[in-house]
């Protein structure tokens, strides 16, 4: 049995940049993946395939009002097939990336689901033929991810309830289609089905939509997201669901409603299929599997990273855990600090924020200045056609940027500026020295952080 430096179950954002960077600093390294594609959650059932059905569905949205731009389109179609056979091309293409990157490297890969066992020994099952093959590891780390959480009150019948993953390969858009959570997963998705023709219903029990954007900009969001064809409905509960004639029946606030399909977006849990059958105890806290600061679990030399463990469940901060762990066994002092993780959401408009939000400033009595900027005053937006959003900036007395919210053309991009504004500690006048090129979105940026200290040009 061949003993490797470390062995990696999970082939997504956490597990392969980890792989591939240890194995260019000379370690040993195996992978092991139970899906029989590399690239995780991230690149199959998640922010890849659903980045390419909204790129669909907002070039269809142009096409509809091409005459905005004095453009003549004699009638604006689509083919659901070719949009999915589009996305499967995408990913398709960056998988076999992911997978060239890897041999390059030197990483050995395995296709099977593997079992952590004591002693740091990972037990194999191919995916192909079912044999079982043991690994033994140095270190272990569990880059595993989640699924889709469906608690048991919702029905089992994926052809009609559906999770993110049936709905990113539907073979259809539904007539009518219940979203249940109204978190980036749900308004992401809801819009797409929107957008190509479907009645759309979100229905979120919190409050406000997209839990972590700040109050204030997720209503001031609710009637731009109806004008998009999306009924959304906070504070309300989805009571029951049930099956009924091919159809689904919904108890909503005591009503009831019938559409052909439901989403169930209700969040994510941790993939504990590594845990299957073995002789091993792992100890989780909250659902997560539980880690110290240098990200190793309970049994020694087993680390985990990702979804799998606290903080965002996001792509890039699997990606960053991965980085801190390199950086950690190469000996550095580092830990990882969420504290500046950038939420995306990339619908149309885009929202981002980053850093504390106005409603956590007010909650911890943090003194701050707001700056604003609209995009209906930013060139770029209006000759691109997107003058609707707007910036938010907190900074503290001392022009340091605390926080920032944007909705908008490329707000995705745009939260990159507060980003690197807050992690480099750069004031507000040290800021506005930066050269931005004109015209551009990033200007408008400039502007709110000018607009918090009264030196803006506009404002
Ligand atoms: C619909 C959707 C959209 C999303 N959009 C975004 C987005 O736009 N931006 C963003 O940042 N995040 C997005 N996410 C979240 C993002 O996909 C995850 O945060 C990210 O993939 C987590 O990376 P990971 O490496 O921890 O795990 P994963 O990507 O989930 O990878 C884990 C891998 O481990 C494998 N595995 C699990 N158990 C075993 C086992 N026992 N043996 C072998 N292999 C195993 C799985 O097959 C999987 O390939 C989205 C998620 C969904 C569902």
């Amino acid at each position: 049995m061949q003993t490797y430096d470390l062995v990696i179950l999970g082939g997504g954002p956490g597990g392969y940049p980890l792989a591939v960077r240890m194995a260019r600093k000379g370690w040993q390294v195996a992978i092991v993946d139970a899906a029989d594609e590399f690239g995780g959650t991230c690149l199959n059932w998640g922010c890849i395939p659903t980045k390419a059905l909204l790129a669909s569905a907002r070039n269809y949205h142009q096409l509809k009002n091409a005459a905005d731009f004095g453009l003549s389109c004699s009638e604006a179609g689509f083919d659901w097939q070719k949009i999915q056979e589009r996305k499967r091309r995408i990913t398709v293409q960056l998988r076999q990336g992911i997978i060239k990157l890897l041999e390059k490297s030197g990483v050995k890969i395995f296709n099977g689901r593997g079992q952590l066992c004591k002693n740091r020994l990972i037990r194999v099952t191919s995916n192909e033929d079912g044999s079982v093959s043991e690994i033994q590891a140095k270190k272990i780390c569990l880059a595993v991810g989640s699924v889709p959480a469906a608690p048991g009150v919702f029905p089992t019948d994926r052809e009609i309830f559906w999770t993110s993953n049936e709905a990113l390969n539907a073979d259809n858009v539904p007539e009518s289609l219940l979203v249940v959570g109204g978190g980036v997963i749900g308004i992401e998705l809801g819009q797409v089905f929107a957008e190509f023709g479907s009645k759309v219903c979100i229905v979120e029990m919190m409050p406000q939509i997209l839990p972590g954007l700040d109050n204030a900009t997720a209503k001031r969001l609710l009637p731009v997201f109806k004008k998009a064809g999306l009924e959304i409905l906070v504070g309300k509960r989805v009571e029951s669901l049930v099956e009924k004639n091919g159809k689904a029946v919904a108890t909503i606030d005591g009503g009831e409603r019938e559409f052909d399909k439901v989403l169930i977006a209700v969040g994510r849990r941790v993939n504990m299929s590594f845990m299957q059958d073995s002789d091993l105890q792992l100890e989780t806290e909250k659902g997560f599997i539980r880690i110290d600061e240098n990200f190793m679990t309970s049994e020694p030399d087993v680390y985990a990273i990702g979804d799998a463990v606290k903080g965002p469940m996001l792509a890039h901060k699997a990606s960053y855990d991965a980085m801190i762990l390199v950086e950690q066994w190469q000996g550095k002092k580092v830990a990882a600090d969420y504290s500046l993780v950038p939420s995306c959401v990339y619908t149309h408009p885009e929202i981002a924020w980053v850093g504390l939000s106005e409603d956590q400033l007010k909650e911890r009595q943090i003194e701050y200045k707001t700056g604003r900027s609209m995009f209906s005053a930013n060139g770029k937006a209006l000759t691109a056609g997107e003058g609707d959003g707007q910036i938010k900036t907190l900074l503290s007395p001392d022009g340091k940027l605390l926080g920032a919210v944007i909705w908008g053309p490329e707000a995705s991009n745009i939260i990159n500026e507060a980003t690197m504004m807050s992690q480099f500690g750069i004031d507000s006048h040290a800021f506005g020295m930066m050269i931005h090129p004109h015209p551009t979105l990033s200007e408008a940026f400039m502007e709110s952080i000018e607009n918090a200290t009264g030196e803006g040009v506009h404002g």
